[in-house]
């Protein structure tokens, strides 16, 4: 970029700054909106004062509508918060990767346990769980009933409940202020509430509906730190060849030991061509993947969901394709082809929750199609720059990115946005990523998310010295402020997420994507405690029982911490 560009997005910045948090508005769309914000309707309101907020404004006459918050809309009794109102059970259609159906990506899946419902895509259409499903139409009827006790919503949406007593905001509150700022898509929820509140039946009718289906695999090409194994077959192959923390990950849905093969681990070819020293590995599966079961990946039910999408596309807005690494997995080319050749691809909008590092795969090239789309948004997960995202999500290449970002900016119907994990590493430079949007103007919008699980990589387990030290350069962004500001969580153990990443060193040296914890993040070394002195430590604090009976409470709870490995 030019200095002259520089200057002109500076000053063309300066039309943009939301007064309330001296940020562009770009960067704040879903964001920070809750600065003083109190407790959720379950035990106090969130701050909805950005919610509506074009339409409220008499001077735009596009967007100004004065019946939208007339006293008994919809809209009305959400901002003022006479209920618990999120738009997303009447407008998205959600599928997990093991095939269970829940309200959102935050939401409860209905696979049967803690009191709901079950329901996968070999047992239930997706037009039946969206118009007939009790899940979905109880939490329905609860958002629209001021004295609801919410029964249902508690066990789905716990989440969002959870979000918003811990920080303030959630993703209902970051969906509702981006949604209720679109009139006309606002005009659609609002009709669609209205006629289930008044009939008790929820009928797709309306263009509005977002498809968002995690049926297409698990095939990734990195290796994030804190992602979960169930999203990305690199993982779970990483995990299978060594890397894994019984501590971090063992409550996770994708079990380690239950899908070792001690017998059969070949390294891959695509590994050692691309220089990764077998020498580190340890060889334990033959295929990480092929023991993953996803009740999806393969065979009939990909078809189906194609079939299934295709029958409903009149009233579908958009389709957010989630991996794994979307723009890496063939299978979903399919349906944009034939959504194309259905001639609906005009009116869709496509969405990607993508690293976009590569934009191929084998005969597919994304820019070839994304010209027959209404509007391609490519949500990139940038949480990080530099040496750090490449740390962080390993095998990330930065420049290629950028690289990728800008080529897609040159499409007029591309929107490409960020959107970061805050988590115990990336809080560390997160700053860095708004200060990089700043600098270069390739982005439309960033959104964040605080990481909830694992529990270990969550920002409040930080040492305190960090997050002290942290909370400073986030004045502006509150709900970072807030996790930054809580304890630790209870029984865990700092050291685990040190071993964990220093493992994911250990298996990486040698290979093109060597990197060290302590070299992108050098203000944790003093926190880490080798494994050996740990013991000491142990036995340090027994011996002072004998001489320093003051400390006996205190020594009794250390002596009951066993040393993480046998010496
Ligand atoms: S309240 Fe949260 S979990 Fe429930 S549907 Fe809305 S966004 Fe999803």
């Amino acid at each position: 970029m030019s200095d002259q560009e520089k200057q002109e997005w500076s000053e063309d910045l300066k039309d943009y700054v939301d007064e309330w948090n001296e940020l562009p508005k770009f960067m704040t769309r879903g964001g920070p909106g809750d600065h003083e914000f109190e407790l959720s309707l379950l035990d106090g309101k969130v701050d909805s004062s950005q919610w509506f907020q074009d339409q409220l404004n008499p001077e735009n006459s596009y967007n100004y509508n004065p019946e939208v918050l007339d006293k008994g809309t919809i809209g009305q009794q959400a901002k003022d918060q006479e209920i618990f109102f999120c738009d997303i059970p009447f407008n998205q259609l959600y599928v997990e990767m093991d095939g269970s159906y829940a309200a959102c990506c935050f939401g409860a899946k209905a696979d049967g346990r803690n009191g709901l419902p079950k329901h996968t895509v070999k047992d239930t259409t997706l037009q039946h769980w969206m118009e007939e499903s009790t899940y979905m139409n109880e939490i329905r009827a609860e958002m629209l009933d001021p004295n609801s006790k919410f029964e249902t919503t508690k066990k789905t949406c716990k989440r969002c409940i959870s979000d918003e007593k811990r920080y303030g905001r959630s993703r209902r509150t970051a969906c509702m202020k981006i949604h209720t700022n679109e009139p006309d898509y606002w005009k659609m929820i609002e009709q669609s509430a209205q006629m289930f509140k008044a009939t008790g039946q929820y009928v797709m009718e309306h263009r509005m509906i977002e498809v968002q289906l995690k049926v297409y695999g698990d095939e990734c090409n990195l290796d994030c730190y804190m992602c979960m194994h169930d999203n990305s077959s690199i993982r779970q192959k990483v995990a299978n060849e060594g890397v894994w923390n019984d501590s971090i990950f063992g409550n996770s849905a994708w079990k380690r030991d239950q899908d070792i093969d001690v017998q059969y681990f070949q390294p891959d070819e695509q590994d050692i061509k691309d220089g990764i020293s077998v020498k580190a590995k340890i060889p334990l599966s033959k295929n990480a993947s092929s023991h993953f079961t996803n009740g999806n990946i393969t065979g009939n039910n990909v078809e189906s969901m194609i079939e299934q999408t295709l029958s409903m596309s009149k009233y579908i807005r958009s389709i957010k394709i989630i991996g794994g690494e979307p723009l890496i997995m063939k299978k979903h080319y399919e349906l944009l082809q034939r959504l194309i050749d259905k001639d609906e691809a005009k009116h869709i909008i496509i969405k990607y929750q993508t690293n976009l590092t590569e934009t191929k795969a084998g005969k597919h090239n994304i820019f070839n199609y994304i010209p027959h789309f209404k509007l391609v948004c490519m949500v990139a997960s940038v949480d990080g720059v530099g040496k750090t995202i490449e740390y962080m999500r390993r095998r990330t290449d930065w420049k290629k990115v950028i690289k990728n970002t800008e080529y897609c900016r040159r499409y007029d119907n591309v929107n490409v946005d960020f959107n970061g994990l805050v988590s115990f590493l990336s809080v560390m430079r997160f700053y860095e990523v708004i200060d990089f949007c700043l600098d270069n103007p390739i982005i439309d919008q960033i959104n964040w998310a605080l990481l909830e699980m694992p529990i270990h990589l969550r920002v409040n387990n930080l040492p305190e010295k960090i997050k002290k030290d942290l909370l400073p350069k986030y004045a502006a962004w509150p709900d970072i402020q807030a996790a930054l500001s809580l304890p630790n969580d209870p029984g865990i153990d700092m050291q685990e997420v040190f071993d964990y990443m220093l493992d994911a060193d250990k298996y990486y040296k040698g290979t093109k994507w060597e990197m060290n914890l302590f070299e992108v993040f050098p203000e944790l070394e003093e926190f880490y405690i080798p494994k050996h002195k740990r013991k000491l430590q142990v036995v340090e604090a027994t011996e002072k029982v004998y001489t320093n009976q003051g400390e006996r409470e205190l020594i009794d709870m250390l002596t009951l911490v066993e040393p993480t490995e046998k010496y």
